[in-house]
């Protein structure tokens, strides 16, 4: 017996219940879900394994700590950042306040390269680039999807690249990424004047005076660096597409996530720099337009 580990007398079911009640009453949409990812995680159990054992009893410790993951997620700090990870096309990715949450629409982009470089290019040492890559989600994933490929992956801040090296070696493709501190928004310097198949990014895309009308979670939060696109959002645009134009193969694709209502306007960015082709827009789930991509003419 262990004497020692005082219990309290509440358990995982009364626990449960009395936590989904504090969030729902503090504005928690999904707080079942997350009562149960919070307490999992204190638990280290899996989510599925709560349900096993309603009647186990915490210790004063472990309700402690719970108590204060919750008391955090009522303040509104995001699931991700108090549990510390997020998952994206499948595999868990760490994240922290420095890193913008991966977003399931996100997956857009990597479905777009997907489709446009066809199975083949599975392969094959493809080279790709992802511009502001914060947690490292998509130079990851490409990695992963494309075994040959050697990918490029910048980001204004060091301590963001810290954070995206970490998930590179978490999914053992750490050898075929190079991390380099690079700002979008200048001329775009890269070692040997490497050029690339793929240029992907999900630039800062929300328009200045549009941040404080976000929701609270994301608004204080989530950095502003990895969100404010200048007046009308479009700044990174204006600079990625010249810049992608000249370190893209002929053939090649840049591939970029958008916000509302801004396809068009990217659209014409492309149009106007020219020099591009196949200019695509794909729509999310909700039928919004959120992807777009342009091949760099050939020849
Ligand atoms: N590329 C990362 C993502 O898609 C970071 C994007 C960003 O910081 N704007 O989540």
């Amino acid at each position: 017996m262990m004497d020692s580990v005082k219990k309290t007398t509440h358990s995982v079911q009364t626990i449960l219940k009395g936590t989904i009640a504090i969030l729902s009453a503090n504005g928690i949409e999904k707080a079942r879900l997350e009562a149960e990812l919070l307490l999992s995680h204190v638990l280290k159990v899996r989510k599925e394994d709560l349900i096993i054992y309603p009647g186990q009893e915490l210790t004063a410790e472990q309700e402690e700590r719970f108590g204060r993951l919750v008391e955090r997620r009522c303040r509104k700090e995001p699931l991700a950042y108090i549990l510390g990870d997020r998952e994206f096309w499948s595999l868990t990715f760490q994240v922290d306040p420095n890193v913008l949450i991966p977003r399931p629409e996100t997956e857009g982009i990597i479905e777009r390269l997907l489709s446009l470089a066809g199975p083949e290019a599975r392969l094959k040492p493809v080279r790709i680039l992802d511009v502001g890559t914060g947690s490292g989600i998509l130079a990851i994933v490409s990695a992963v999807e494309f075994v040959q490929a050697r990918v490029t992956a910048v980001d204004i801040s060091e301590v963001v690249l810290e954070t995206a090296r970490g998930n590179a070696r978490r999914h053992q493709v750490a050898d075929r990424i190079n991390f380099l501190q690079m700002d979008l928004m200048q001329n775009w310097i890269l070692p040997e004047n490497e050029t690339f198949d793929f240029i992907l990014s999900n630039p800062p895309y929300i328009p200045s005076k549009d941040i404080e009308r976000l929701m609270p979670d994301i608004r204080n939060y989530e950095p502003q660096a990895a969100l404010d696109g200048g007046p009308d959002g479009l700044n990174c645009y204006r600079s990625i597409v010249p810049n992608a134009f000249s370190c893209l193969n002929p053939g090649g694709h840049l591939i970029v996530e958008v916000g509302d209502g801004q396809s068009e306007a990217v659209k014409n960015i492309l149009h106007d720099h020219g020099g591009f082709e196949d200019i695509e827009i794909v729509k999310d789930l909700s039928g919004r337009d959120r992807i777009v991509s342009a091949g760099r003419v050939r020849g």
